[in-house]
């Protein structure tokens, strides 16, 4: 049984003060730290980072927060960088997706960000992973794809509740609903 932590996008841009700030950003990323810090028995540690140089109508002037956003997590700004809790930690690998469209799953992401780069799930296969556990921001949107794209990888998946934060915290009872249609296992508790 080899064991992945996929850490979602825990940027600045998704944490408190950022350009598109979830409530609970910042603890999540001091959560993944502690977990890190310990013993924690996973093989291997990747982060995804949303990645933006031109993503065309995922930016709004007039964002809807479902499927338009405020502009965030573009290339070069400090808002792309991961929240400095996790700056001590070093990770196996990173992926980075949505360069030119929105991309809410890690698995659409590669390593450096080109569509030529190493992917995620074939990264995974390359390291015999067989379990992966998924963690970040935000719950209901890149967590949620995440952890449904693992599963139809052929990956046993595992949603770690408690080191996930949401943009809309009333979904999430949905988006465990979801993942239990999915055989994805939820574990912790839900917004309250
Ligand atoms: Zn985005």
């Amino acid at each position: 049984m080899t064991r992945a932590l996929i850490v979602v996008d825990v940027q600045n841009d998704f944490c408190e003060g950022g350009a598109l700030g979830v409530d609970g950003g910042a603890a999540v990323a001091s959560g993944v730290d502690s977990l890190l810090d310990r013993n924690h028995g996973y093989d291997v540690v990747v982060a995804t980072r949303d990645h933006h140089i031109d993503p065309g109508n995922h930016f709004s002037d007039h964002p809807d927060f479902i499927d338009s956003w405020p502009p965030h997590c573009v290339v070069g700004t400090p808002g792309q960088d991961l929240h400095p809790r996790l700056a001590g930690q070093s990770f196996d690998a990173v992926f980075d997706k949505g360069s030119y469209k929105a991309a809410y799953s890690g698995f659409e992401g590669t390593i450096g960000g080109d569509e030529d780069g190493t992917g995620l799930a074939e990264w995974l296969h390359d390291h015999g992973v067989d379990r992966v556990d998924v963690c970040g921001i935000a719950t209901d949107f890149c967590v949620r794809a995440t952890a449904v794209d693992s599963a139809a990888q052929g990956f046993a998946t595992t949603v770690l509740g408690d080191l996930t934060a949401a943009v809309h915290p009333d979904a999430v009872a949905a988006v465990v609903d979801e993942f239990g249609d999915l055989g994805i296992d939820w574990v912790g508790g839900l917004p309250s």
